[in-house]
């Protein structure tokens, strides 16, 4: 990826070009993941970056410029560290939300009022809650399509402003064709957005393929220990950008500043995390594949998964979260899922434990969620634990 974060970092309202956060272009994903947002390294600097706790400022006299650190809410040097590493690894310029609902919401408020949202009738549940509200309220309009059903997305296309897309999709894993869609899309003039959350930017770079804004759960595999709440946009559309940084200044969905630095930390273990986790998974997927207690396994690796072609050409890894459905639908899913003793029943994903839910058990799950459906979120345990667990659960039920 030839982009460097710094330099579209600083384009933008952002807290300032120059408090020692330094450029990391050049270098490879896993790399700069440990490198970028660091301080300067002169004598006596501190290798890692402060938390700047602080409300405030102290002033610069004069009128307030783009580049200046004035309050709490427009921006602060622990949140640059994060976006620096984040922008550097997505290619294009961060911006850190309070949650990764916070970010979504950024994104749709770009739609002008009653404006056509084309997005997938699976995907990640609160999303789905949220642009159906708006549509309650009168603010857009939402068609709801498959999203990896190519020809259906683009027949919905016309008139649209946003295409909303995840990939795979939160909890069926369903792949979309990015290149596809962002052409069709882009064609009809509607903006692509891309929740990126299950793949993260070291497996698929969605801004890459041409998407406008990327979207990310930070709270999810960025930071990975399932230890907070915080979420990102990244674009390289600077006009976007600066509305993004606006949305967040105005509204207040900012992140926590702890937050940010707790994020940045598990950033920096990224790609060991994603690499673990993606064979665990891979070997788990094989394992469980054909088991006669599961009518369905579901992971973009397994050779006859509907999208094993489309995740091979367009990401460079699999990712880390499997979909089965038990013989004995929802109810044979809840004694499955109370009858592990290493993996813990738990929603959210992406952190170092492995965990496992049925997701109908929440109200807001769409429809077209299996009702005996369990997402699993393989974390970086050794495998054979992992196997030997699930195996005793597959068997009690
Ligand atoms: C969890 C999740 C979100 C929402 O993020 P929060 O940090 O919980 O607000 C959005 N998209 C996907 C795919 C998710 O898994």
């Amino acid at each position: 990826m030839a982009t460097s974060g710094q330099d579209l970092h600083h384009t933008a309202t952002g807290p300032g070009p120059d408090h020692g956060v330094r450029p990391a272009g050049g270098y490879a994903p896993a790399t700069r993941a440990v490198v970028t947002g660091r301080p300067a390294t002169d004598p006596q600097a501190p290798l890692s970056p402060p938390v700047h706790l602080t409300s405030t400022f102290v002033a610069r006299p004069g009128a307030t410029g783009p580049g200046d650190l004035v309050y709490g809410r427009w921006g602060n040097p622990t949140w640059d560290a994060f976006e620096q590493t984040l922008g550097s690894l997505e290619g294009g310029r961060a911006l850190a939300f309070a949650s990764g609902l916070a970010a979504v919401d950024a994104v749709v408020r770009q739609v002008p009022l009653g404006g056509v949202v084309v997005a997938p009738s699976a995907s990640y549940n609160g999303t789905v809650v949220m642009l159906d509200d708006a549509a309650k309220r009168g603010l857009l309009s939402v068609r709801w399509v498959p999203i990896d059903d190519t020809e259906a997305v683009e027949a919905s296309l016309a008139g649209a402003d946003l295409l909303w897309v995840e990939s795979p999709t939160n909890p069926m894993l369903e792949v979309a064709d990015l290149p596809a869609l962002v052409a069709a899309a882009h064609r009809r003039g509607a903006l692509v957005a891309v929740d990126n959350t299950f793949a993260t930017p070291l497996l698929q770079r969605p801004l890459e393929l041409g998407a406008d804004v990327v979207v990310h759960s930070v709270t999810k595999y960025l930071s990975g220990h399932s230890d907070l709440v915080l979420g990102a946009t990244v674009t390289r559309d600077e006009a976007l950008g600066q509305r993004l940084h606006a949305v967040r200044t105005q509204n207040g969905a900012i992140p926590g500043t702890f937050e940010t630095w707790l994020a940045l930390r598990g950033m920096r273990t990224l790609a060991l995390r994603v690499e673990r986790a993606g064979a665990n998974a891979a070997e788990l997927a094989r394992r469980l594949h054909g088991h006669p207690a599961l009518t369905r396994v579901r992971h973009p690796s397994l050779a006859d998964d509907p999208g094993h072609a489309r995740a091979t050409a367009q990401m460079s890894g699999y990712g880390a979260i499997i979909s089965i459905e038990p013989v004995g639908g929802a109810e044979a899913a809840e004694r499955l899922c109370a009858a592990t003793r290493l993996w813990v029943m738990a929603t959210s994903l992406g952190g170092v434990e492995s965990t496992l839910e049925r997701r109908r058990r929440h109200a807001g799950e769409p429809e077209v969620v299996p009702p005996g459906l369990i997402r699993l979120s393989v974390g970086i345990e050794d495998v054979e634990d992992l196997w030997s667990d699930l195996e005793q659960a597959l068997t009690a039920v």
